[in-house]
């Protein structure tokens, strides 16, 4: 393939890339936005591997990589459990910083690569920056990995003088990036890239461990836009236009997500970076631990839920990350289903930081085939919830908390909430009185109006169906 053709097939991959993140914005519209995401990808792989950049004795070496990483990617998506997405997707952040890492090196010590002068000066800067986003995108990832899957504990590492040690180390890393480009040779330049990588990767380490359970929504998608970056970074290194607008097309619209996370948990970027949200302060519950006991609650059945569902004329779900463990939002389908057969108005609820990941419910709940437009968000739908008569809340926690409004001294005070309590009755569908990610009891339980359906979502859910239709 001549340097035309793929520069032409490099322009229709960009189109396409930016077709596809259009297309996910909407979830009538993602299907589409996967499709042309999946041929942007392909078409850029092609131009890559039969462009003028790769010899022919390069393809062994493609071929062989792309038979190791694909087969490890085919048994991933076979293994992977739903409820583990948010570790995977963490994980595979840290992949494409480790890759943006090691392309600097290999980078450095090209021996076909005869830069002089300002070429060679650029070139060095785009080596030390990419490999110093890389390092943090890497270790933070994997911090966040840890984070996600309870191997590191969720509580924020406050050291003391950490935003000193940070900024001694911002500028130490500054003072070897000047070393770096001034030395005359590779062995000396090496010392300054080492040092700088072993910073970057405590400072990765450091950032992602000194932020709260709570902040976590904002992690995820910040370490999303940072791998762009990184890929970005990439591509600056390897020449490469579509990597780098590929990078920036994902790191922009990491960022533009971190901003909407921030927004939705009231939080401004800089206090997330600065970490310590959902310490134990207020009434902290160690995390998946029971809560301190705030009061009686009101267990309830499943057979007395299908009544009061049966009897309602306005229902509002509320699912969180339980209904993604217990796999529960296919029976949540087939009760909305006999609801809406029934003439019930019911619509769901969905928290921006419901679940895991971002979107996560809106996935589950686009699986199950619920239909969209009863799908809403949650400022669409909080004021609706004193006209409402039934809630459920199906394996949510955090979000539904009332603390978050009413108690200034909660880990989570000024998060918006989905005002649960504000309906006739609300039924909270969890297995125990345990916390949630943030770790912090919830008064919402011990409210007058609101009952305790103890129990797996699906099982309990399995039942209230067969209740609904046995009467
Ligand atoms: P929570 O983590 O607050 O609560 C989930 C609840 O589900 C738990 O209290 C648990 O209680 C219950 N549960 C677990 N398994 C089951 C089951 N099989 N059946 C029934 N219930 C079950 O989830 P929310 O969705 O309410 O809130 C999300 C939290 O996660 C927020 O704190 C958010 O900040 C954080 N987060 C969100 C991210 C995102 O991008 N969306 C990323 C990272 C963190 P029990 O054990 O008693 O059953």
């Amino acid at each position: 393939m001549n340097e035309g053709l793929a520069t032409v097939s490099y322009i229709g991959a960009t189109i396409l890339f930016v077709l596809s993140l259009g297309g996910l914005s909407n979830p009538e519209t993602s299907r589409r936005g996967n499709l042309y995401g999946m041929i942007g990808m392909a078409l850029a792989v092609l131009a890559t591997i039969f462009g003028p950049r790769v010899g022919a004795d390069g393809y062994a070496w493609i071929i062989g990589a792309m038979a190791v990483g694909g087969s490890i990617g085919i048994y991933a998506a076979r293994t992977v459990q739903m409820t583990q997405m948010p570790e995977l997707v963490a994980l595979m952040h840290s992949l494409v910083g480790l890759a943006a890492a090691l392309v600097g090196f290999a980078s450095y010590f090209d021996p076909t690569s005869h830069l002089l002068g300002a070429e060679k000066t650029i070139h060095e800067i785009e080596i030390y920056i990419g490999i110093l986003i890389g390092v943090v995108t890497f270790t933070g990832s994997l911090i966040a990995f840890g984070k996600l899957n309870g191997r590191i504990d969720g509580k924020p590492l406050t050291l003391p003088g950490r935003h000193w040690m940070n900024l001694a180390g911002l500028l130490v890393v500054i003072y070897f990036g000047g070393v770096f480009i001034q030395s005359p040779s590779h062995e000396q330049g090496i010392t300054a890239l080492v040092v700088m990588t072993v910073i970057a990767g405590l400072f990765g380490i450091h950032m992602v461990m000194a932020i709260g359970g709570a902040d976590m929504p904002v992690v995820v998608s910040m370490l999303n836009s940072y791998s762009g970056w990184a890929a970005a970074a990439t591509g600056f290194m390897l020449s490469n236009d579509l990597l780098i607008v590929t990078g920036a097309l994902v790191g922009s619209s990491g960022a533009i997500l971190s901003y909407i996370m921030c927004k939705a948990m009231n939080r401004n970027f800089i206090s997330v970076i600065a970490g310590g949200f959902g310490t134990g302060g207020g009434t902290a519950a160690p995390k998946g631990g029971a809560a301190q006991p705030a009061g009686e609650v009101t267990p309830i059945s499943s057979v007395e839920t299908a009544e009061l569902l049966r009897e309602a004329k306005s229902v509002i779900i509320v699912p969180g990350y339980g209904m993604a463990v217990a796999q529960a939002q296919h029976t949540v389908y087939e009760i909305t289903k006999y609801l809406r057969e029934k003439g019930v108005n019911i619509r769901f609820g969905i928290h921006p930081v419901a679940g895991r990941m971002p979107g996560h419910m809106n996935v589950l709940l686009a699986e199950a085939k619920v239909p969209y437009d009863i799908v809403l968000e949650m400022d669409e739908l909080n004021d609706d919830f004193p006209k409402t008569d039934v809630v459920m809340v199906i394996g949510a926690n955090d979000i539904v908390n009332p603390a978050a409004q009413d108690d200034p001294t909660s880990p989570i005070a000024g998060m918006p909430v989905l005002e649960v309590w504000k309906a006739k009755t609300s039924i909270v569908m969890k297995r125990s009185m345990a916390s949630g990610y943030a770790g912090v009891d919830n008064p919402l339980f011990y409210k007058e109006n609101n009952r305790m359906l103890f129990g797996d979502a699906k099982k309990m859910l399995d039942e209230v169906l067969g209740a609904l239709k046995a009467g």
